[in-house]
C-alpha cells in the first residue's frame, strides 16, 4: 500500500507563519524576507513527511493566508476595487484578505466565512462582470519546482473550480454557467503547465460534493470535468473529497476519467456503504481517508484497519491511505507538549504523529496482527482513560422537559426586563471582549512564569477593565462589558476552570489567516469545580452604575471548539457542560449580574452538511442544551446569546427556539439577507446584527454605520434592535477599537434623533 495525506498543517511548528507575516504587516520586515521565511517553512515541512516514510507528499497545501483564495487568485477573481488599489501582488492578496486602508485606498475585505463544518475560514471569492478567469499566478507552480529542488517530487494540490463555484458569491445577475467554459480553460492550463514541470498527479479538491447534490449540481460537476480531464494529458488526477460522504456523486466519480479518488471514512464513515451502490473500478486509485485529519485522539488501529478491509471487500482497485482530510486542522506536534503526562500523550496524535500512525497502519497491514506496533495499539485501547462521573450521568438521565423550559414566556420576560433596564431605544453595547494587547498577554506571560502573583495579575486585569469602563461610560455605550482580559480564549479559559479538561502548550490550529486557537481536549466527563467568571464580572459591576454584562461561552460553543472525545456521544458531552454552566449563570444571577450572554460562536459551524442530519444529528440536542443552561434564571435577568456568523437561513426557527432574549451577530462582513429571515420569520428574540467588520483593523465611518442601521430598521422593529459590533475585540488593537465604538455610538445617537 501507498501511504498520502490531504495537506499539511501551515502555521508551522511553533507558528512560525504567523509571526513572520505579522511582521510583514507592521513593515519590520520585507516581502523578500517574508518569503524566505516561509520558503524554510515549506522546506522543513516536506523533510518531515517524507522523513515520516509517507510515499506521496502534497504541495500548494500552504498559504499565506487561505487556499481557497489562493485559487481565486491564481485565477484572476479578484474584484477590480482591489485591483484599482495597484499594489504589490502579495499586497493585493493581503488587501483581500484583510481589507486595505492606506495611501493607494479603502478596501474592506473580502467575505469571510466557515470552511464546512469547520472553525477554520475562508475567503468568498467573488464573481462579478468584471471577472475575467484566466490563470494569471505562479504559486502553484513555484511551490512544485522548489519542492523538486528539494528532491521530492509534489502532488500540488488546488481547490476545484466546483467548490470554488459552489462557495463564491455572484453579483451583476452572474451565475455559474457564465465562468465555467474559463474555469476549464484554466484548470486544463494549470494541469499542462504542472505537467511540464515533471508532476506525476495533481488533487483537486472538491469537498462541496459532500454537501446535498441537486441533478443540476451534478450536471455543472459533470460539465466542469469532463472538459479539465479531456485536456489533461498524461498528467494522473486525485478528486479528493473531505468532510462527509459523497452518496449522490460517487456514481458520478467513477464514471468520469479521474485517476483517483479521494474519500473520507471517518466523517464520511456511511461512504462504505456508498460503494456498495457502484462498481469502484480497479484502474482508479482509492485514495482512502482512514486517520481522522480532524481531532487529536491516536487512531484505534484495529477500527481502521478493518474499515480498509471493508473497502477491499467492496473493490479491487489499489488503495493508498491516507488522512480524512487536511491535517491543518490538528496541531502540529505533541513533541513540545511537556506538560501532560506520557500516561496521557500516549492516546494523542497530532499532525506529525499521524504520519507516523499512517506509516504504521501500512506496515501492519503488510505484515500480520502479531506485529508489535498493532498489539500495542490494541493493549491501549483496552484500558480505560478516566473514571466516569457516575452521578453526573445519572442526573442528566433524569432531567425532565421541565428542565429546558425557562418561564415565563419571553415576551412577557421582555417586557419585565424593558420595565427594569429602562435602556433607550436601539441600546448599544459590544460583544465582550476588548484589546488583548501585549501588555495584557505579558501579564499573563508573567503569572505564567511564576513571576508575579495571581494578586498582581488579577490587579492588572481590574485596571484594565477599570480603564475600559471609563472608556465605555465616556462614549455613551449603554450595556458594558468589562473586558474579558482574564481569558487567553473564550473555550480554554473555560475548560480550565472545569473537571475534565485537558490543555496543549502549542496545540494550535489556523483559524484564519494568521490567527491560530488551541482548542482543549474534552478528556474525561465535565463538571464545574468553582466559580469561574464571577469574581471578575462582580468587580466590574462594582466600578460602573451601568448594565455590566455577565459574559460566558455556551455548551454547544465549548464542545465545538474543544477536540471531542470519541468514546460518548457529543450530545452527552455537551449536556455535562451545560449543567456546569447552568451553576455559573445562577451564581452570576445571585451577584447581581443583570444580563447574561451566552455565547454560542460556533453552534452553526458544526451544523450536518447535510439538510436531512440538520435536526436529527444535530440541532435536536444542541438547542435544548443551549436552552438547560438558562432555564432557570429570573424572568428579570436578561439572556444574551452571540453567534460568529450571518446566516441563519433554515435553521432561523432553531434560533429563535434557543429562547434566549437577546442574540447579537456577525452580520457586516457578508450581506445583511438575514435581516429578510428575521422579517420572515417574525423571530421574537431581540436582535443585534454586527454593524461593523471586527476581522479587519479598518474604521468604520459614522455614515457607512448610520447606513447599516437603517437597513437593520427597515426589518426589524427598532425596539427589538441592539446596536453592536460584529464579534468580540480582542484581536483588534486599542486605536482603531476606540475610534470604531466612537462612530458606533454617534451613528446611534444620530439614528435615535431621527426615530
Ligand atoms: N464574548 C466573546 C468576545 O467578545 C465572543 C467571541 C466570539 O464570538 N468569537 O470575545
Ligand atoms: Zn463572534
Amino acid at each position: 500500500m501507498t501511504t498520502t495525506i490531504v495537506g499539511y498543517p501551515r502555521l508551522g511548528e511553533h507558528r512560525e507563519l504567523k509571526f513572520a507575516t505579522q511582521k510583514y504587516f507592521k513593515h519590520t520586515i520585507t516581502a523578500d524576507e517574508l518569503q524566505a521565511k516561509v520558503k524554510d517553512l515549506r522546506a522543513q515541512h516536506w523533510a518531515t513527511i517524507k522523513a515520516a516514510g509517507i510515499d506521496q507528499i502534497p504541495s500548494n497545501d500552504f498559504s499565506f493566508f487561505d487556499q481557497t483564495l489562493d485559487a481565486a487568485t491564481l485565477l484572476n477573481i479578484v474584484p477590480q476595487r482591489y485591483k484599482d488599489l495597484g499594489l504589490a501582488p502579495l499586497d493585493e492578496y493581503f488587501a483581500l484578505a484583510r481589507g486595505y486602508q492606506g495611501e493607494a485606498g479603502d478596501v474592506k475585505a473580502l467575505a469571510m466565512k466557515k470552511w464546512f463544518n469547520t472553525n477554520y475560514h475562508y475567503l468568498v471569492p467573488e464573481f462579478d462582470q468584471d471577472t475575467d478567469i484566466r490563470l494569471v499566478g505562479d504559486k502553484i507552480f513555484d511551490e512544485f519546482v522548489e519542492a523538486k529542488a528539494a528532491g521530492i517530487t509534489t502532488r500540488p494540490v488546488i481547490v476545484g473550480p466546483y467548490t470554488l463555484l459552489r462557495l463564491g458569491r455572484f453579483l451583476d445577475g452572474k451565475t455559474a454557467a457564465d465562468f465555467t467554459p474559463a474555469l476549464i480553460t484554466a484548470y486544463t492550463e494549470i494541469a499542462n503547465r504542472l505537467s511540464e514541470l515533471g508532476a506525476d498527479w495533481f488533487q483537486i479538491d472538491e469537498p462541496a460534493l459532500v454537501y446535498d447534490q441537486s441533478a443540476a449540481d451534478l450536471g455543472l460537476f459533470t460539465e466542469l470535468y469532463a472538459g479539465i480531464l479531456a485536456g489533461k494529458g498524461d498528467l494522473k488526477i486525485l478528486l479528493q473529497t473531505y468532510f462527509g460522504d459523497v452518496r449522490d456523486s460517487l456514481d458520478t466519480l467513477v464514471q468520469l476519467n479521474f485517476d483517483g479518488i479521494g474519500l473520507d471514512f471517518i466523517e464520511g464513515r456511511t461512504n462504505l456503504e456508498v460503494l456498495d451502490t457502484v462498481q469502484f473500478p480497479k484502474d482508479k486509485v482509492l485514495y482512502a481517508g482512514i486517520i481522522n485529519g480532524k481531532n487529536i485522539w491516536k487512531a484505534h488501529y484495529a477500527k481502521a484497519l478493518s474499515t480498509l478491509t471493508g473497502i477491499r471487500q467492496r473493490t479491487d482497485a489499489p488503495i493508498v491511505i491516507s488522512t480524512s482530510c487536511s491535517l491543518q486542522h490538528v496541531p502540529y506536534t505533541l513533541r513540545n507538549e511537556t506538560k501532560l503526562p506520557a500516561a496521557e500523550k500516549q492516546y494523542l496524535a497530532f499532525a506529525e504523529e499521524k504520519l507516523t500512525e499512517l506509516h504504521e497502519l501500512d506496515q501492519i497491514d503488510q505484515t500480520n496482527l502479531d506485529n508489535p506496533l498493532y498489539t500495542a495499539n490494541v493493549a491501549l485501547f483496552s484500558t480505560p482513560r478516566y473514571e466516569e462521573n457516575k452521578a453526573l450521568n445519572a442526573k442528566i438521565a433524569a432531567l425532565t422537559p421541565a428542565d429546558y423550559t425557562r418561564l415565563p414566556a419571553r415576551k412577557e420576560r421582555l417586557a419585565i426586563q424593558d420595565k427594569k433596564f429602562g435602556l433607550p431605544i436601539l441600546p448599544t453595547t459590544t460583544i465582550g471582549s476588548f484589546p488583548q494587547s501585549p501588555a495584557v498577554r505579558k501579564n499573563r506571560a508573567k503569572l505564567r512564569k511564576g513571576e508575579i502573583t495571581r494578586a498582581e495579575y488579577d490587579a492588572f486585569n481590574e485596571a484594565e477593565t477599570r480603564r475600559w469602563i471609563k472608556f465605555q461610560e465616556e462614549i455613551g455605550l449603554d450595556v458594558l462589558v468589562h473586558g474579558e482580559f482574564e481569558r487567553n480564549d473564550m473555550v480554554e479559559y473555560f475548560g480550565e476552570h472545569l473537571d475534565g479538561f485537558r490543555f496543549t502548550q502549542n496545540g494550535w490550529v489556523q483559524s484564519y489567516g494568521t490567527r491560530g486557537v488551541k482548542p482543549p481536549i474534552i478528556w474525561g466527563d465535565v463538571s464545574r469545580r468553582d466559580a469561574i467568571t464571577v469574581a471578575a464580572s462582580v468587580y466590574a459591576q462594582s466600578q460602573t452604575d451601568h448594565i455590566m454584562k455577565g459574559m460566558l461561552t455556551g455548551p454547544v460553543t465549548i464542545l465545538n471548539w474543544s477536540f471531542p472525545r470519541e468514546d460518548i456521544t457529543r450530545e452527552l458531552s455537551t449536556k455535562q457542560i451545560a449543567l456546569a454552566l447552568q451553576d455559573e449563570v445562577l451564581d452570576l444571577e445571585k451577584h447581581g449580574i443583570k444580563i447574561i450572554q451566552i455565547d454560542e460562536a460556533a453552534l452553526r459551524e458544526k451544523l450536518p452538511l447535510r439538510k436531512s442530519d440538520w435536526f436529527s444529528k444535530y440541532l435536536d440536542w444542541a438547542v435544548p442544551a443551549f436552552r438547560l443552561v438558562a432555564s432557570k434564571v429570573q424572568p428579570e435577568t436578561q439572556i444574551h446569546t452571540h453567534m460568529c456568523y450571518s446566516e441563519f437561513g433554515d435553521i432561523i426557527k432553531a434560533i429563535d427556539d434557543l429562547d434566549a432574549d437577546v442574540i447579537s451577530f456577525e452580520a457586516s462582513r457578508g450581506e445583511l439577507t438575514l435581516l429578510d429571515d428575521l422579517q420572515a420569520s417574525h423571530f421574537e428574540t431581540h436582535v443585534g446584527p454586527g454593524v461593523y467588520d471586527i476581522h479587519s483593523p479598518r474604521v468604520p465611518s459614522v455614515d457607512e454605520i448610520k447606513d447599516v442601521i437603517h437597513k437593520i430598521l427597515a426589518k426589524v422593529p427598532a425596539n427589538h434592535v441592539w446596536i453592536n459590533p460584529d464579534c468580540g475585540l480582542k484581536t483588534r488593537e486599542e486605536p482603531e477599537t476606540k475610534a470604531s465604538l466612537i462612530n458606533l455610538t454617534e451613528a446611534t445617537r444620530q439614528v435615535r434623533q431621527e426615530l
